[in-house]
């Protein structure tokens, strides 16, 4: 089977990370899976740069500041195919424009359009891991590179997945899935093993900060179902996906 597996920021935040993360996706390929991985910037990457920008220019344009901001998730992308490598298997790393990530052309926000992933699927026939570097593209009337807003490496991660026909889109961060409260704050707060695109969209729409909004609206409009899971524990997390209303209660 297909399948696409996201990481953020914080599960590649270091060497030690990012070795991590490759063995967990070599286990992945050796169960027989076609994996395409979509990485973050590792750790503050994107706030560092944004904050190096600032210091150099105080009104930097949207296009250069495009150019910085996707190098974050390119540096990751690279190191993540040479750990995988080193495992004895053959990676490579694409930016989003490489990967066939069509955009709008509006800097910091633009939307994917379409996307083109011959590149992806030749590699993946040839045996190769794909590791597409997330929050970004390509515009499709400029041709200057893009980004897709923060967090937005989720969108990617399930634009990919639908574009490929992968059977689900795993999305790793530093939580075990979606929880009723936060069981850091409520005593009680427990897992939810399951649970539909459209509750999962009002509660990114309230501000939770567990998937981009527009991934989980990408996902229900492909039928994507989405694992969100912690790259820290081998724990099931929360399915994201199509559940008819007649079967719940
Ligand atoms: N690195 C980008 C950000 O921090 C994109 C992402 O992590 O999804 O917003
Ligand atoms: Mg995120």
């Amino acid at each position: 089977m297909r399948v696409v597996q996201k990481f953020g920021g914080s599960s590649v935040a270091d060497a030690a990370s990012i070795k991590r993360v490759a063995q967990r996706i070599v286990a992945t390929k050796e169960q027989g899976h076609e994996v395409t991985v979509v990485v973050s910037a590792m750790g503050d990457t994107t706030d560092e740069l944004l904050d190096l920008a600032q210091q150099v220019s105080p009104n930097p344009r949207a296009r250069e500041m495009d150019m910085l901001l996707t190098a974050g998730e390119r540096m990751s992308a690279a190191l993540l195919a040479m750990a995988i490598n080193d495992l004895g298997h053959t990676a490579r790393s694409f930016t989003g424009s490489q990967a066939g990530v069509i955009t709008s052309e509006k800097h910091g926000d633009a939307r994917i359009i379409d996307i083109t992933p011959g590149r992806i699927e030749s590699a993946l026939e040839e045996g190769d891991v794909v590791i597409v570097a997330g929050f970004q593209g390509v515009s499709q009337s400029t041709k200057d590179v893009t980004t897709l807003g923060r967090g937005a490496s989720d969108t990617t991660a399930v634009a990919l997945a639908a574009a490929l026909g992968a059977g689900y889109c795993e999305i790793y961060s530093d939580v075990d899935g979606v929880f009723t409260a936060d069981p850091r704050i409520v005593p009680g707060a427990h897992r939810i093993p399951e649970i539909s695109y459209e509750e999962m969209l009002e509660m990114a729409a309230n501000g939770a900060k567990i998937l981009h909004l527009r991934c989980v609206e990408y996902a229900r409009r492909e039928n994507v179902p989405v694992h969100v899971r912690s790259s820290f524990s081998d724990k099931p997390g929360t399915w994201v996906k199509h559940i008819d209303e007649e079967d719940s209660v």
